[in-house]
């Protein structure tokens, strides 16, 4: 089945400019800001200003233009926060898709955590 895109996603009226946020990185194609509800002391959200809703989807059918982009941005903003795991404590990339995977927000998007130690990777449930 084909990914539908909702344009009244909240990320969605976040890059309409609808309402606001706290931007960290922006470029022709991609769009980094604070998670409203930090989880560590580093905590963007790097997403592509297209209609992508989830990594997958983003990775099948987005521009080579908008995966460079992104992927580059997202370098930087590790970087500049000093999270990298060559001279820095490391960090946590997390990208959640549909309902298994628990997303909330249907518009690709990735996690950037870092600044402490994370616990493990996947909580157990039976
Ligand atoms: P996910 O469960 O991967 O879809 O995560 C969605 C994330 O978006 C959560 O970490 C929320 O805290 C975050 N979030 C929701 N609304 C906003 C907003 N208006 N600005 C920034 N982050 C938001």
């Amino acid at each position: 089945m084909a990914y539908a895109y909702d344009d009244q996603n909240i990320f969605a009226k976040i890059l309409r400019g609808e309402i606001p946020n706290k931007t960290v990185a922006e470029t022709d194609h991609t769009l980094a800001f604070e998670d409203i509800r930090p989880q560590a002391p580093v905590h963007v959200l790097v997403i592509p200003k297209g209609p992508y809703v989830t990594y997958d989807h983003f990775a099948a059918e987005a521009s080579d233009a908008e995966i460079v982009d992104f992927h580059r941005t997202l370098s930087r903003i590790c970087a500049e926060a000093g999270i990298t795991a060559d001279t820095a404590g490391g960090c946590r990339f997390i990208s959640n898709a549909g309902e298994h995977g628990v997303q909330e927000v249907p518009h690709f998007h990735m996690h950037v955590l870092g600044g402490r130690r994370m616990g493990r990777m996947i909580e157990q449930h039976d």
